[in-house]
């Protein structure tokens, strides 16, 4: 398996002088200035948009509310595949019932496995696991129907604008700058170049998910620390046609996972005969390099699985 890999020590260190520029800095072209500005559209970001617009509806006022997304579209830059609580989706929607929701279908049956290479020995369902009451989905799909709930409250979602740096004035974030286009590689304008923007607001919403650049821009500038050191965990997903129809969630330990790195795999039916099949583990310990190891074991997986599937539909 060759040489100890831990990926915690191969971080560069943050620019947090690009990362961080004062309001008003050099170079911005366009300006715009909004009441609330949330950075990121995945389910959290929007979430809020949409909770904040109910807010000033009940109270009457307007808030003028904007979600800044990198995606070209929403949903691309989401991991999909997911089993979800629809807690979240009933406080936020009191008036709707579970049907309306972006679900695929409910959770009928489901298994924990611990693999060897050769048997799939079921195992108690661990109480963390149960998945009864939850709901078979496509994050990408819950992030679409999000957005357009967000769109219809009246948020501004702009798609394909990253937030290249955090404005902020004295110890104040003041907004976010997004990041210039038609650069070459070495950051030279291009004939195609486009200045960054400034979007500036009363207060700025960071859901840019796990390990956001702002975010830990922001961490490392207000010397906010942790004692927990980062776990990083490699994934794979496809989703596969089946021969036959599964109705049951399965999720495994072991195999082909090694004894000294944790994870597991899942596979959701998302179709009758529609599977989303992955396999995500922390290489924490003795894995080099975690691209290769990750690839070939998510091939020897789908072996594995090759009794219920047939042919990969995409990934
Ligand atoms: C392999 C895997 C399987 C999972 N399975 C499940 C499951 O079965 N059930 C479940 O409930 N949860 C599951 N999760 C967890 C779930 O995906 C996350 O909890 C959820 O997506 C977090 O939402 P978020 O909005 O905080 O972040 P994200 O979903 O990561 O969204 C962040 C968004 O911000 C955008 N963004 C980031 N930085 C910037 C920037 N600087 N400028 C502009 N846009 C930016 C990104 O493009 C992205 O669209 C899984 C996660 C993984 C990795």
């Amino acid at each position: 398996m060759g040489e100890r890999f831990v990926p915690a020590q191969y971080q560069p260190p943050l620019p947090v002088d690009r990362l961080i520029l004062n309001e008003g800095a050099e170079g911005a072209g366009d300006r715009m200035e909004l009441d609330v500005l949330i950075v990121g559209a995945g389910p959290a970001g929007l979430a809020c948009a949409i909770e904040l617009a109910h807010l000033a509806q009940r109270e009457h006022t307007d808030v003028n509310i904007g979600v800044l997304e990198k995606a070209e579209a929403l949903g691309e830059h989401c991991l999909s595949g997911a089993v979800v609580s629809p807690r979240a989706f009933r406080e936020l929607f009191p008036d709707l019932k579970d049907a309306d929701f972006p679900f695929r279908g409910p959770v009928t049956q489901e298994r924990v496995a611990f693999l060897t290479s050769r048997r799939a020995v079921t195992l108690p369902t661990p109480p963390t696991m149960h998945n009864a009451g939850n709901y078979v989905a496509s994050l990408c799909e819950i992030v679409r129907w999000l957005g357009e709930r967000a769109a219809a409250l009246g948020v501004n979602v702009f798609t394909g604008f990253p937030a290249a740096s955090l404005l902020v004035d004295g110890r104040r974030v003041a907004g976010v700058r997004t990041a210039a286009t038609g650069l070459d590689r070495e950051g030279r304008p291009l004939s195609n170049y486009m200045a960054p923007n400034d979007l500036t607001a009363k207060v700025t919403v960071l859901a840019e998910g796990t390990r956001g650049s702002l975010s830990q821009a922001w961490l490392e500038w207000q010397a906010v620390t942790s004692e927990n050191p980062q776990i990083y965990a490699l994934g794979v997903k496809e989703i596969w046609e089946t021969r036959r129809p599964l109705d049951t969630i399965v999720h495994t330990l072991g195999w082909p996972v090694p004894t000294d790195a944790f994870g597991g795999s899942f596979m959701y039916p998302l179709e009758p005969n529609l599977v989303a099949l992955g396999i995500v583990f922390a290489p924490h310990s003795t894995i080099s390099p975690p691209s290769r190891y990750c690839r070939n074991s998510g091939c020897s997986f789908i072996c594995w699985s090759s009794p219920w599937t047939s042919s990969a539909a995409s990934w």
